[in-house]
């Protein structure tokens, strides 16, 4: 009773290559994946999030200067 059954996200649009319905989720070791099923993209969701990972800018630390 294990096997991999991958869901398609209905509507979702591959960042990569554009084409719509191509992305497939499921969990492996409790790990969310989407891979897209035409250009072979694939994103690893860790931490439970749905979010896409967003790069921090360092700099924006210490944004605040008032003079
Ligand atoms: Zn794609």
């Amino acid at each position: 009773m294990t096997v991999k059954r991958k869901r398609f996200i209905a509507g979702a649009v591959c960042p990569q290559c554009q084409s719509k319905d191509t992305l497939a989720l499921w969990r492996d070791s409790d790990v969310d994946s989407v891979i897209c099923v035409k250009c072979g993209f694939t994103q690893r969701q860790t931490d439970g999030t749905n979010a896409e990972k967003r790069p921090v800018p360092e700099h924006i630390i210490g944004i605040f200067d008032p003079e």
